[in-house]
């Protein structure tokens, strides 16, 4: 359910029994209101209404993120017309058909995320989406949502203008000063982006131009083309105060100082400032009406940083020579020269007194809690991916694993995510990576084949957090589960694991040999139903005959064996043989092999293994 807490609060809209059928199940699995006209038999958690839907939905419109109606489109145009004003502050609405069959983002496409959840829903329900935005379809970032998973913020622009130049196919000069270039690595290839250009000279042969910096740019004001800004934020404002400063003399300071250095309001990561001053009423004020972190630090760390202006009143008065230079340089944490502004002395003869400088990070703030969804992704066709697993992968920031499970998921990605392939023996340096995004507050899938939890990704991504001190909330971690190996191969066969049943993984990388030794021999000892997961590489063929040898002591040589490789892949293939036969057979590191126990048998080329023993 967290995965749709990004759209909270999110209302639906059921007036006929048939839609009122279809979409209360789908209330609880996301987390949504559902709203019912009172003639209607009343449902546990649904909100009644009297009257007319018209005036209902004036009532309510402004207290949800989101809307989804089970009603025609039609009558739901008609209905919400009056009611919306601006992309930037419409809701996102959407309608699904009564019987459950489509999804359709029909309002706030981008801004509002209709799209993005649109898709989201799709996967929850197994439903077709119906997304008509250009962008979406070109299998671009919306311009207009393109900083969020940064935690970028918009300046100013002409967002529909340079929006449509996109839809038509034309050129769009980007310069990017400043902040993360991920979102540049992984678009398709016939983007509309120029990057050429790192400094605007005003010839430019484009329709429109994309501004990602710290600084206010006025001097293309007079180029007849639209532009927007984005804003990372990397500017880390020190802030030193006399006593009762008032928080509009801080406004007014910091924006004078910004002006002063055409620098960019929105471009703010936090205010950084010493620690007595951490209940400083103005100071606290002005960072909780503006949604910024105040980071501080104690007199003893501001005086070890090196800083251009140092004052020896400041050191008589709070023990250190400096305090809005010394923590905005703390603060930005991208030594040595990441002073941007030196401080500033603003005064009024009412208001207080205040020192401000700016410091430069070099990553920028998101301001969002990051996320590790550790995701099994089945054994490697679609169908057999849970929908709580597609719906986690199209909702994540950022899409990390083993490059051959990325292609097989592809169908479920949203345009401008970011997608990082690696080799399949670099699970270590994926889990770190994965930590390094989502501490950084991106919200990352791992995806590993079969369940992520099986000889996968979970749990070394799980090892790498403890060893980094986690406190087992942030990053916040989910796991998905994923139908395993030996699930999907059993399937394939019959039902071989129907009583007690092992895995052993063959692969002696991170298990010591004779660990594995002792455990195949327990396994075929105790007449467990077993299955041999990584059963020989190129390099690693003794360990196979060994098992082999092993279950050969204790079990029948007729022993049913099933060698299922590649399950549910295109190059599927499946043997049924004994184990006595198996070794004349191919068996590889895509392949299962399941031993029956004692009582297991073959029957019409199937495998069963009965429920109890007779
Ligand atoms: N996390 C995975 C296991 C990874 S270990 C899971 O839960 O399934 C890799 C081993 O899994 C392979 O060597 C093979 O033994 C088995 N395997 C993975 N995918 C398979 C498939 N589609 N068919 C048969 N065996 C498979």
């Amino acid at each position: 359910m967290s995965l749709f807490k990004l759209f909270y609060p999110i209302a639906v809209i059921a007036t006929t029994p048939q839609a009122i059928k279809t979409l209360h199940p789908l209330c609880q699995q996301i987390g949504a209101t559902l709203h019912i006209p009172s003639h209607q038999t009343s449902l546990d958690n649904a909100q009644v209404y009297q009257g007319s839907l018209k005036d209902y939905l004036a009532s309510i419109w402004s207290q949800n993120k989101v809307f989804i109606f089970g009603l025609a489109t039609g009558a739901v145009v008609r209905l919400i017309s009056h009611l919306l004003q601006d992309k930037s502050s419409d809701p996102a609405v959407l309608v699904i058909d009564s019987t459950g069959n489509f999804v359709i983002s029909l309002c706030g496409g981008h801004q509002g995320r209709a799209d993005h959840l649109t898709q989201l829903i799709a996967h929850q329900l197994d439903i077709t989406p119906v997304i008509t935005g250009a962008t979406n379809n070109l299998d671009l970032p919306g311009i207009d949502i393109l900083g969020l998973p940064f935690g970028w913020r918009k300046g100013e622009g002409n967002w529909t203008a340079v929006s449509s130049i996109i839809s038509r196919g034309e050129t769009i000069q980007v310069i990017q000063e400043v902040g993360s270039t991920l979102w540049q690595k992984y678009l398709p290839s016939n983007h509309p982006f120029s990057f050429e250009f790192s400094k605007f000279n005003g010839d430019v042969k484009c329709q429109g131009l994309i501004l990602i910096s710290a600084t206010k740019t006025q001097f293309y004001s007079d180029l007849h083309f639209p532009k927007v800004q984005w804003h990372p934020r990397i500017l880390w404002v020190g802030i030193g105060c006399v006593k009762g400063t008032s928080e509009s003399l801080i406004e007014k300071a910091i924006f004078e100082v910004f002006q002063q250095n055409n620098l960019a309001i929105e471009a703010i990561a936090g205010i950084a400032t010493i620690d007595i001053k951490s209940n400083e009423i103005g100071l606290v004020e002005y960072c909780k009406k503006r949604q910024l972190p105040l980071k501080i630090f104690s007199a003893n760390f501001l005086k070890k940083i090196k800083v251009p202006n140092p004052s020896i009143i400041v050191q008589q008065e709070v023990d250190t020579p400096s305090v809005a230079e010394a923590s905005a340089i703390s603060a930005a944490d991208s030594y040595p020269n990441s002073l941007l502004v030196s401080k500033k002395i603003i005064k009024s003869k009412d208001e207080g007194a205040v020192t401000i400088a700016v410091a430069q990070s070099s990553l920028e703030y998101t301001g969002r809690i990051g996320k590790l969804y550790l995701i099994g992704t089945g054994p490697g066709s679609l169908a057999q991916i849970t929908p709580a697993a597609k719906t986690a992968i199209t909702q994540a920031d950022v899409i990390i694993g083993y490059s051959l499970y990325l292609d097989l998921i592809k169908p479920l990605r949203r345009p401008g995510q970011v997608v990082e392939a690696s080799p399949i023996t670099r699970e270590k340096q994926r889990a770190i990576r994965a930590i390094e995004l989502a501490k950084w507050g991106l919200t990352v899938a791992v995806v590993s084949s079969g369940d992520s939890g099986i000889y996968g990704m979970a749990g070394l991504v799980l090892e790498e957090l403890q060893k980094k001190d986690w406190d087992g909330k942030i990053p916040q971690v989910e796991v998905f589960p994923g139908i395993t190996a030996v699930q999907a191969s059993a399937s394939r066969v019959g039902a071989p694991l129907m009583h007690d049943f092992c895995a052993i993984s063959l692969s002696d990388l991170l298990t010591p040999w004779e660990v594995i030794e002792k455990r195949l021999v327990a396994a075929a000892k105790e007449d467990f139903v077993t299955a041999i997961y990584n059963p020989q590489s190129r390099t690693r063929t003794q360990q196979i005959i060994y098992t082999q040898e092993v279950f050969l002591k204790y079990r029948n040589p007729k022993t049913p064996v099933a060698l299922v490789r590649a399950a549910y892949r295109p190059d599927e293939k499946i043997i049924l043989t004994s184990l006595k036969e198996m070794l004349n057979f191919t068996i590889d590191m895509l392949t299962t092999v399941i031993i029956g126990n004692s009582s297991t048998h073959s029957h019409g080329g199937w495998m069963i293994t009965p429920r109890g023993y007779d």
